[in-house]
């Protein structure tokens, strides 16, 4: 889960990282009063949302009274950047900026370690500086143990610096990231710029952090942090019924059983798709003890997806046998409805492969065609939802 900047700034605050004072706002009456609260002979007015490059877009702007800042936000209210509508604004202390420096520590999934990146050159875009002009750029790859003093100074030296005064207050600040980094089980924490004031404060001025969903069973605090406004309805849905549901955009719903078999059927789907413009909506797996119930929920949020056109239900029949899984299917049929009226392509196999076969047979459902393998399921499934 990625945050908002706001999100990342109280993160920063609560793990001692300085951070200059800042109010959230939805509105520009709401943006005035909150620059009158902070009470600062300059503000900044940022739009919140989950990309990059607010500032070159027009979403970052200073303002030097309440009644400029409400002017400010309501110029950035309401518009579009990169294809994100901005809800909200985050009215900050204005800093005296010195110098932009560009700090980063990030899950190096290739190397398997954790890394950090910095240099001097902070503000502007940082990809476009890794590709212009590299040696600028200081990585190095973290300890286990992750940051500590030595391990500050050797970034810092890397990137560059060389002011000892300087070095002596960035180091804290580098170990407070990596504070933020480690216990909150963040995959990214990415400061840009990291600054250094006037007075020779360093400060973090913008900061972005992508969580770990992984660990979301160990960190109770961060299901507040979760946006509701721009949370996949889908899968928030899948979500309250417990189903392992990912939301794609494509044409073919996909229920299986097994992680591995919806991966295998997302890609043969995807395959035959090509002839016909077609693609997987959805990941879903219904697990082992598939009842009815879950067979039922499961179609229930994939046929909510208005892009859905076809279903193909793949299931090889282990634990919870094929005729547990096509009763499933009928009764799931019978309790949605009018909800289910989009054709279903459905391929059993494995244990009591007949008996699940005979159940769909005699149920005589018009919305459903039995296949005899993966293939001819996936092929049947992307026609359909081509409309051919
Ligand atoms: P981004 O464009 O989405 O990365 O947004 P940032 O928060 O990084 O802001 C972009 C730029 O606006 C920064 O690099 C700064 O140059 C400038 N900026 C942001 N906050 C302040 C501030 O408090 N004072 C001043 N003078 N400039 C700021
Ligand atoms: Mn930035």
């Amino acid at each position: 889960m990625d945050l908002y900047e706001y999100q990342a700034r109280d993160l920063f605050e609560a793990h001692g990282v300085p951070v200059l004072a800042g109010i959230v706002a939805e509105t520009p009456e709401e943006a005035r009063k909150a620059a009158e609260k902070l009470a600062q002979p300059l503000v900044v007015v940022k739009a919140q949302v989950k990309t990059g490059g607010r500032g070159k877009a027009g979403g970052v702007k200073l303002a030097r009274s309440p009644q400029e800042a409400r002017e400010k936000a309501e110029e950035i209210l309401g518009m579009d950047i990169k294809g994100h509508i901005v809800h909200r604004v985050l009215v900050a202390a204005g800093a005296d900026i010195a110098s932009e420096y560009y700090f980063s520590i990030l899950l190096d999934r290739s190397n398997r370690r954790h890394l950090a990146m910095c240099s001097k050159e902070g503000g502007m875009e940082i990809e476009q500086l890794a590709k212009e002009r590299p040696e600028a750029l200081a990585k190095v790859p973290l300890p286990v143990t992750g940051i500590d003093e030595d391990v500050a100074r050797k970034i810092l030296a890397q990137a560059g610096f060389e002011d000892e005064e300087l070095i002596e207050k960035a180091v804290p600040v580098l170990e407070g990231l990596w504070d933020v980094y480690q216990g909150e089980d963040a995959t990214l924490v990415e400061v840009n710029p990291l600054v250094s004031s006037e007075e020779g404060e360093i400060i973090a001025l913008d900061g972005k952090v992508t969580l770990d969903d992984n660990a979301r069973f160990r960190q109770p605090a961060h299901e507040k942090l979760v946006d509701k406004r721009t949370e996949d309805p889908l899968e928030a849905k899948a979500k309250e019924k417990g189903l392992n549901y990912v939301h794609l955009e494509g044409q073919v719903g996909i229920i299986g059983n097994g992680a591995g078999l919806v991966m295998s059927t997302l890609d043969v789907v995807a395959y035959a798709g090509e002839e016909y413009g077609v693609k997987p909506a959805n990941f879903l797996d219904i697990g082992g003890g598939a009842s009815a119930q879950v067979m039922a929920d499961g179609l229930d949020v994939i046929l909510g997806d208005p892009q859905v056109k076809s279903v193909f239900v793949n299931v090889f029949g282990g634990i919870t046998a094929c005729d547990q899984v096509a009763s499933g299917i009928v009764k799931a049929i019978e309790m949605l409805g009018d909800k289910a009226t989009k054709p279903l392509v459905v391929r059993l196999d494995g244990n009591a492969v007949a008996a699940g076969r005979k159940i769909l047979e005699d149920a005589n459902l018009e919305q459903v065609t039995m296949v005899e393998t993966m293939d001819a399921g996936a092929a049947q499934a992307a026609k359909l939802a081509a409309g051919c």
